[in-house]
């Protein structure tokens, strides 16, 4: 017997996968914050005392096929981080390191959007980061590739660019917690589930945008991430 449910079941969250009419069905969102040293120092903390954390997004923020981004309420001060994304494609939990690339399925470029006031106000009130961090629409991203095809980027170019200057720059090589180690230490927190995202950090040059702003992210062999503030 099938389930009946009150109301209409939400749509599954998607993202396209490159070159094909197929779609990864996408479960949670995970982001690693501070992942990269020199964007740690820009946000005024030490690298070397300090592990990366994560936080979540909900899948319902993401934004896709390069889509127009709304600029979100209550905000004066939202900020790009261009992220490197992983796709799970095999959950577990206690991932040991050499075997966590097993679990990952593929690849794609995302913006960890942040109202970065609010996010400031939460950091010094003790409170949660959701409202800087969770908001509808903060998780654009691309489309994915397989990692029969991508492999699995452990270095290369990692950069944003707005209205076509280059406003962040870095290397995945720069991870604090490469993609392995970064795997490892969340499953041991979480039960990784397939479907999972993981924004893997940001590297530096994080700064605000503004309506008209056209960003586009760039990572070294994955597929490129469009959109535009409106
Ligand atoms: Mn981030």
């Amino acid at each position: 017997m099938s389930t009946t449910f009150v109301i209409a079941p939400p749509p599954i969250p998607s993202l396209a996968v490159e070159g094909t009419q197929s779609r990864f069905a996408v479960n949670r969102i995970y982001c690693v914050g501070r992942n990269y040293a020199d964007h740690a120092r820009e946000m005024g903390h030490d690298p070397d005392r300090e592990p990366p954390f994560f936080f979540m997004k909900p899948a319902t923020a993401l934004l896709t096929e390069g889509k127009d981004m709304k600029y979100p309420s209550l905000s004066k001060d939202v900020h790009h981080e261009i992220e490197m994304v992983v796709a799970i494609g095999k959950g577990g939990s206690n991932i040991a390191s050499d075997k966590a690339l097993d679990h990952v399925w593929g690849y794609g470029v995302g913006l960890d959007m942040t109202r970065r006031d609010l996010q400031g106000e939460a950091k010094k009130m003790g409170r949660p980061w959701d409202t800087g961090k969770a908001f509808d629409q903060s998780a654009p991203c691309s489309a994915l590739l397989p990692v029969s095809q991508c492999g699995h980027p452990a270095k290369g170019n990692i950069s944003l660019k707005v209205n076509g200057e280059i406003r962040q720059t870095g290397d995945l090589a720069m991870m604090i917690w490469n993609v392995p180690d970064t795997i490892a230490y969340l499953s041991t927190l979480f039960t990784l589930m397939p479907g999972d995202l993981i924004f893997s950090g940001t590297p530096a040059g994080v700064a605000a945008v503004k309506v008209g702003d056209l960003l586009e992210g760039h990572v070294d062999g994955l597929p490129a991430l469009k959109t535009k503030m409106v």
